[in-house]
């Protein structure tokens, strides 16, 4: 199996979630954004195919790494990899955020077709779903570009069956960088 990917991994991002990330910056987005950050990432012949078994061996090997980061680019237009190395991720015991610019409601519907969609959320911890809206961007926004797009507890949210935000309290950087790991709840 291979995925199509804009960019090798990136290791030590402080900038995609909490702690320190590995980021996969996967090729492809038909979202169109006006004002995207990412331009490059939008052609789905751009970008090069790696293997999958690489990318995990990569993963493996990671150190110094508290998740990795799905990005692009949409990693959904890519499901199949996207699961098998979240999935892989995850038995690390690294945590896994997905930015997407699709809602977590068009998700579970495109579960309905597609199992692997659903199957991708029990991988995540964190999902940033939503268009990125200009007139809706805010440079103090915590890890997203404009108000509409949303910090999902993806446990949480699956637990109670309704969309659960991460708190953006003060504090909650601190929280995360004294323990290591934040319990949401
Ligand atoms: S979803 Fe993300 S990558 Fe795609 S156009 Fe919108 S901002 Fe750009």
């Amino acid at each position: 199996m291979t995925i199509r990917l804009a960019a090798p991994l990136q290791m030590d991002s402080v900038v995609d979630g909490f702690g320190v990330r590995t980021v996969i910056w996967t090729q492809g987005c038909s979202h169109n954004c006006p004002f995207c950050q990412n331009p490059q990432t939008h052609n789905f012949e751009g970008g090069c195919d790696f293997s999958v078994d690489e990318i995990k061996e990569e993963i493996k090997n990671l150190k110094n790494q508290d998740g990795i980061t799905l990005s692009g680019g949409d990693p959904l237009y890519q499901i199949e990899p996207i699961v098998e190395i979240s999935k892989y991720a995850k038995s690390l015991g690294l945590n896994v955020w997905c930015y997407t610019g699709f809602l977590y409601e068009d998700i579970l519907k495109m579960g309905e077709k597609n199992p692997k969609y659903l199957e991708l959320l029990q991988y995540l911890d964190v999902l940033v779903d939503g268009l990125f809206v200009n007139e809706l961007k805010d440079l103090n926004l915590l890890f997203r570009g404009s108000s509409n797009q949303r910090l999902i507890d993806v446990p949480k949210t699956l637990r109670f069956k309704k969309v659960m935000l991460i708190p953006e309290s003060d504090g909650i950087m601190e929280k995360f960088t004294e323990k290591k790991e934040v319990t949401f709840i």
